[in-house]
């Protein structure tokens, strides 16, 4: 390892930048004094987005949704001073990052685990734990004050959605309406995806499929002008303030020209990942281009780096990934940032200096190939989904078993990991 300092830059405070700030913590500890840990971080708080359908109907634990980070570095004894820098990264180039001041911080290794961002779901575009618990607020006083309630997409995030609000209000008339044949996506069996239907029919919700939802009519004693709220007409944050959280009677129209009489419409499709930044990062070879064109995630190797041979010291860890979808889970998230600061380090023990351009040797290349063949043995044993309908009742099947499911019910009611995420932050 060179005399100089190392520097990590960590983009993203969640399940993957925090679990790699711990790892990079004790690199520095135990191994590399001279490593230094800039986390970036867009909000205050970390935000708990693993359990954004509880905080909807349960306000004590959306109170406990917002995490300080200032335990985080707290007990660190390197004499560099490791920094959290709350804001938001806009540029990536080959040896800096520029954040929304325009200010730059140079890197030696950079970790991109910024996430997917829920575009439809007002709390999401919250940068401080004030805005967050003012539209968690909003939106439960909307749930509240609403009779017929539609959900429009049927996904984990829809499903869940139904299913607390079903069991919080049994009185309310509740639908989901999804586009395709069949709840869920195509990586889960129908069996799956009919059983979850079937719960979902028990609890009282109204399940209409093969509908796309194209615009939005106010009822004639409400109606303006001309009568159409288009949702592309507005900005996401204006469809979360004040469009499709707002309760008034409205008609849904179809793409079939069907109509769908509720007074409270939530979006529940739109997940997007966060990469905007990477525009500024030039592309050495059409053939392996920075972002999938299908999914918008970030192309990497087996090793987490870029799939870009021209930045070995990039790594993209978590949901904003072009790993498959069954590995969009925090405990993924969590081991992936484990094996992406085992192959950081294997490349420091290389002396591999990135300021120098030098290639990195056959040996680290072959190590951090073993390193991830024990992070690919990792997620085959963890493959399982679990969906919840409310705090009583999941259904989980595994990625593997494309014809069986099966129901239990929780005793304790699922958490959604926040006590795992309360630990991860040292609280
Ligand atoms: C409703 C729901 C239930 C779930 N249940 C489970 C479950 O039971 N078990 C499970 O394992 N997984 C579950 N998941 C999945 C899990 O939440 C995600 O896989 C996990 O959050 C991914 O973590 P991440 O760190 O990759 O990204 P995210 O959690 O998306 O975090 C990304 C972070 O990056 C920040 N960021 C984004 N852009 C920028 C930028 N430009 N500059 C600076 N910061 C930025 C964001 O503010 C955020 O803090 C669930 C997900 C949802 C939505």
């Amino acid at each position: 390892m060179s005399g100089r300092e190392i520097h990590v830059v960590v983009v993203g405070g969640s399940w993957a930048g925090i679990t790699a700030v711990r790892q990079l913590l004790t690199l520095s500890r135990e191994t590399y004094p001279r490593l230094l840990i800039t986390l970036i971080e867009r909000r205050t708080h970390y935000f708990h987005k693993t359990g954004i359908i509880r905080g909807l109907v349960d306000s004590n634990y959306a109170k406990q949704m917002f995490i300080p980070y200032d335990r985080l570095f707290a007990q660190s004894v390197s004499k560099f001073n490791h920094r959290i820098v709350c804001s938001r990264l806009t540029k990536v180039y080959q040896s800096f990052v520029e954040i929304e001041n325009g200010a730059r911080i140079f890197y030696d290794y950079l970790l991109l685990a910024t996430g997917t961002e829920y575009t439809s779901l007002p709390v999401t575009q919250s940068t401080t734990a004030r805005e967050c618990r003012l539209m968690y607020q909003i939106m439960r006083d909307a749930i509240d004050a609403a009779d017929h309630i539609v959900f429009i997409g049927g996904g984990a995030v829809g499903i869940g959605m139904c299913g607390e609000v079903a069991e919080m209000h049994p009185e309310k008339h509740i639908t989901l309406v999804h586009a395709r044949d069949s709840l869920l996506n195509d990586d889960l069996s129908t069996g799956f995806a009919n059983a979850t239907e079937l719960r979902l029919q028990k609890m009282g919700v109204e399940v209409i499929l093969n509908e796309s939802v194209i615009s939005s009519a106010e009822s004639s004693c409400n109606s303006n002008s001309n009568g159409i709220r288009r949702r592309s007409s507005v900005s996401n944050m204006d469809v979360g303030r004040s469009g499709m959280w707002e309760v008034f009677p409205q008609k849904l129209v179809t793409g079939s020209g069907r109509h769908i009489a509720c007074n409270l419409a939530i979006w529940t499709t739109g997940s997007r990942p966060a990469t905007d930044y990477l525009s500024t990062l030039p592309v050495s070879n059409a053939k392996t281009p920075l972002i999938d064109t299908n999914t918008g995630r970030i192309n990497v190797r087996p090793s987490l780096q870029l799939t870009d041979a021209n930045y070995p010291n990039i790594f993209a860890i978590g949901d904003v990934n072009s790993l498959p979808l069954s590995e969009k889970y925090a405990t993924s998230a969590v081991d992936q940032a484990k094996h992406a600061v085992a192959g950081i380090r294997i490349l420091i023990d290389e002396c591999y200096d990135f300021r120098a351009k030098m290639s990195p040797s056959m040996a680290a290349d072959s190590a951090l190939r073993a390193c991830m063949d024990s992070y690919s043995a990792t997620m085959k044993r963890q493959q399982a989904v679990v969906v919840s309908l409310g705090k009583h009742q999941e259904l989980s099947t595994s990625l593997f078993a494309r014809f069986s499911s099966w129901i239990h019910g929780s005793k304790r009611g699922r958490r959604y990991l926040i006590d795992r995420a309360q630990r991860m932050l040292n609280y």
